[in-house]
């Protein structure tokens, strides 16, 4: 197990990166995918004088082939609104083409594969909290539209892989994740919170700010993944923090963890925004032993040393 070589797609990102991190420590070796539209290569410049990483300068939607790998994590996808609204199409390429060239490469070496999907294929959900069954409320042409329905479309390709083909596969829809490493100026909300407060400059709310989130620390999220990757589950998991926060409420913490001053200004709020999101977890608990640990207090406390450092260079 420890001499596996795995495959990180979106390797320079903010989860990809921390995963690469957890593979890495645990004895694998990690080759990393990424063409930086969204990532950064400062999140990978810990690990270039490690020997077991070797990083691959490519846009997946093109097919690759970095030799053979014992199993395939796919993170790569623009992921913030801001982000996937400015790459639009290749959201949808990355998600329909890159997630094939993917699960290509796990059919041609019987590789295990794990998909990063998304609390966004239940759209703006009438059931909550939501539960793996639920099919979601998703507007196919709206704004989002480009990411939520490339996503539901990698899932769909992931189930036929592994249907049609056998690939060991699995699906983890992933609740908004926070901690360090996040672009600083990718438009998130706690990005853009701690940003804000750390320069004393308004906390832009969208919207009312009743709309609700709940938001899983980094470190928590990726131990989650590692344990369904070694499961047998092929049908999605819900892995997320089930504490539900209203964006004001976020917003007071952020100034509480920061000690910042700052005033709040609201904004319109963005087509389609989800109302409420918050992920049943039973699943995830029973199956894979896994439950957050981290609140949100300590994680924005954790990750504030990362906000200042990045703040200088926004
Ligand atoms: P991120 O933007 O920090 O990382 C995504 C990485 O994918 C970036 O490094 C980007 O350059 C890379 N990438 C994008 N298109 C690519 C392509 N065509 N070829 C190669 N690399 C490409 O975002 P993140 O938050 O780390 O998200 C990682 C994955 O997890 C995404 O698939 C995202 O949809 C999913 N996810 C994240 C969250 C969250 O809260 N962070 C929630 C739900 C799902
Ligand atoms: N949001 C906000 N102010 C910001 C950024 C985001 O009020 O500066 C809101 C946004 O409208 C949404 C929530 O915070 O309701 C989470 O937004 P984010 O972009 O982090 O991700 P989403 O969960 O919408 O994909």
């Amino acid at each position: 197990m420890a001499s596996q070589t795995v495959l990180v797609t979106g390797a320079a990102g903010f989860l990809g990166s921390h995963l690469c991190d957890a593979l890495l420590a645990e004895g694998r070796s990690v080759i990393g995918v990424d063409n930086f539209s969204t990532g950064s290569q400062a999140n990978i410049d810990h690990l270039t004088s490690e020997s077991r990483f070797r990083f691959i300068e490519h846009d997946i939607t093109k097919p690759f082939d970095a030799g053979k790998v014992d199993f395939i994590f796919n993170m790569a996808s623009p992921a913030s609104p801001v982000d996937y609204s400015r790459l639009g199409v290749e959201t949808l390429m990355v998600g329909s083409a890159g997630t094939i060239n993917t699960l290509d490469l796990a059919r041609k070496y019987n590789a295990g594969h794990l998909h990063a999907s998304t609390s966004e294929c239940y759209g703006d959900p009438e059931v909550h909290p939501q539960v793996e069954s639920y099919w979601g409320h998703v507007n196919p042409i709206g704004p989002r539209s480009v990411y939520d329905e490339a996503k539901r479309f990698s899932e769909a390709a992931v189930m036929a892989y592994h249907r049609y083909y056998g690939v060991n596969t699995h699906l983890v829809r992933i609740f908004n994740t926070y901690g360090p490493r996040l672009q600083p100026n990718d438009g998130r909300v706690i990005s853009n919170f701690m940003i804000q407060a750390l320069r004393g400059e308004p906390l832009t709310i969208y919207g009312d700010g009743s709309q609700t989130r709940s938001f899983c620390y980094v470190s928590d999220l990726i131990e989650g993944i590692l344990r369904l990757s070694r499961s047998d589950e092929h049908l999605p998991v819900n892995l997320g923090n089930p504490n539900e926060w209203t964006i004001i409420e976020c917003a007071n913490e952020v100034k509480t963890v920061t000690g910042s001053r700052s005033e709040i200004r609201f904004m319109p709020l963005p087509q389609d925004d989800p109302t409420r999101r918050r992920p049943d977890i039973s699943k995830a608990k029973a199956l894979l032993k896994w439950e957050p640990k981290i609140v949100l207090r300590q994680g924005l406390e954790k990750s504030l040393d990362y906000f200042k450092a990045s703040m200088v260079e926004v």
